[in-house]
C-alpha cells in the first residue's frame, strides 16, 4: 500500500485547480489566449474542400450568411449569460431587406427580439451552423469566418460593447463586416439640479469599433432613452455625439452607416428644404427623402434626399463646374428612431 500511494503521488499529482472565478467576474477571455483556430491542415481535404474557393464561399454564403444575428451578454440569474439568436425581424424566406425598397427594412431601436426570448415569448432559432462547424478542423476555420463576415452583428448589450476585445476574439471581431449597436443613455443623478443625461459611454465603445472591426464596410448606430416620461431630454443635436460620430466616419470610411436619432430630434433636425441630383429620380413623396449627414466640406451640414440609393451614399451636391457627377457624397442617412417613453394621458372628464 505505501508503495501504491508513493505511486500516485508521484505520477497522479493533480494540478492545482484553477482560480475559481467571482460570480460577478466578466467572461473575458485568457490571457494570453491559445489560439483554437488551425492555419494549416495536415489531413486530405474532403470534397467540399476540393471545390474552388468562390463556388466554396457562394455556398457557405448561401448556408449560414444572410442574416441579422444578435449577440447578447447579460446578468441573468446573478450570473453573466451568453445568449445569441437570428433576428425575427425578418422573413426567414427572405433574410435581407427587400432590394426594392431597402428603406422599409426594420429599425434597430425598436428590435425586441432579445426581450421576447428572454420572457420565451418566441422560439429560439439558430443559423443550423454548429454541426458543420464541429465536423472538422478545416469547416470550421472557415465556417466561422463566415458567421461573422457574411451576417449582420447586432449587438445591444453596453457591457460587451464597452468590453469587446476582452470578450470576443480580436480575429472575430476582424472579421465582422456589418454591425449594428444600440446605445442607451444614462441618467446621472446630480444633487439638487437633478438628473441629467449622459452619452458618457458612447465614445469607448466607438473606439473599440475603430481599433478592432478593420473590416466593418456597414454600420448602424441607435440612439435609446434620450427623454423620459418628464419630458427631460438629452440634446443629442447640439451635444458630442454627432461630432464624434463624424470621426468615427471618417475614420473608417463605411461603405454605409445609419443612425437612428430620437423621433423628436429627426424633426428638429432641419428644414426639410429638398434637393436633387440630375442623376436620381426625384422624390415628391415625403416616404421617399430623408436626413444625410453630409460630410463633403468642413463643416457638417444636413440635406434632405431621395433614399433611391439606400443605404448606400447619395451622389455628392451640390455639382461644381466640371466636376464628376457619379461621386458618391460622404456622411450617414439619419433614420427616425425612438418615440421615448408613452405619454401618459389624464382623462379630464
Ligand atoms: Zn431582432
Amino acid at each position: 500500500m505505501p508503495k501504491l500511494s508513493a505511486w500516485a503521488k508521484k505520477h497522479l499529482s493533480l494540478r492545482p485547480s484553477p482560480k475559481k472565478c467571482p460570480k460577478d467576474a466578466l467572461p473575458v477571455l485568457p490571457s494570453p489566449r491559445r489560439p483554437i483556430t488551425p492555419v494549416s491542415f495536415a489531413t486530405a481535404a474532403c470534397l467540399l474542400f476540393q471545390l474552388p474557393w468562390d463556388i466554396r464561399s457562394m455556398i457557405l454564403s448561401i448556408a449560414f450568411g444572410g442574416s441579422t444575428l444578435h449577440m447578447d451578454l447579460a446578468r441573468q440569474d446573478e450570473a453573466w449569460q451568453w445568449r445569441g439568436l437570428v433576428c425575427y425581424q425578418y422573413d426567414y424566406g427572405s433574410q435581407l431587406p427587400s432590394p426594392l425598397d431597402p428603406w422599409s427594412s426594420p429599425h434597430v431601436w425598436n428590435d425586441a427580439c432579445l426581450q421576447y426570448e428572454r420572457q420565451r415569448k418566441f422560439p429560439k432559432d439558430n443559423v443550423g451552423i454548429m454541426g458543420f462547424l464541429l465536423s472538422c478542423k478545416q469547416a470550421y476555420t472557415e465556417g466561422i469566418d463566415f458567421l461573422y463576415s457574411a451576417n449582420c452583428i447586432n449587438i445591444q448589450s453596453e457591457i460587451l460593447l464597452l468590453n469587446l476585445p476582452r470578450l470576443i476574439p480580436t480575429n472575430r471581431l476582424t472579421s465582422m463586416t456589418s454591425l449594428q449597436i444600440v446605445i442607451r443613455a444614462h441618467w446621472i443623478e446630480q444633487g439638487n439640479e437633478g438628473p441629467f443625461l449622459n452619452l458618457g459611454h458612447l465614445r469607448p465603445i466607438l473606439d473599440n469599433i475603430i481599433t478592432h472591426c478593420h473590416s466593418l464596410r456597414s454600420f448602424c448606430l441607435a440612439f435609446l432613452g434620450a427623454s423620459d416620461k418628464y419630458g427631460r431630454k438629452y440634446e443629442i443635436l447640439h451635444g458630442p455625439a454627432l461630432p464624434m460620430l463624424d470621426a468615427f466616419y471618417r475614420s473608417k470610411r463605411l461603405r454605409d452607416m445609419r443612425v437612428e436619432l430620437p423621433a423628436e430630434a429627426f424633426k428638429q433636425v432641419n428644414t426639410w428644404k429638398s434637393i436633387d441630383h440630375p442623376r436620381e429620380a426625384p422624390a415628391k413623396e415625403w416616404n421617399k427623402r430623408s436626413l444625410w449627414r453630409c460630410l463633403d466640406g468642413e463643416e457638417p451640414t444636413v440635406q434632405y434626399r431621395s433614399h433611391e440609393r439606400y443605404p448606400h451614399p447619395p451622389l455628392r451636391l451640390p455639382l461644381q463646374d466640371g466636376e464628376d457627377d457619379t461621386v458618391e457624397s460622404d456622411g450617414y442617412w439619419f433614420r427616425e428612431g425612438d418615440e421615448g417613453p408613452v405619454r401618459q394621458y389624464v382623462d379630464c372628464f
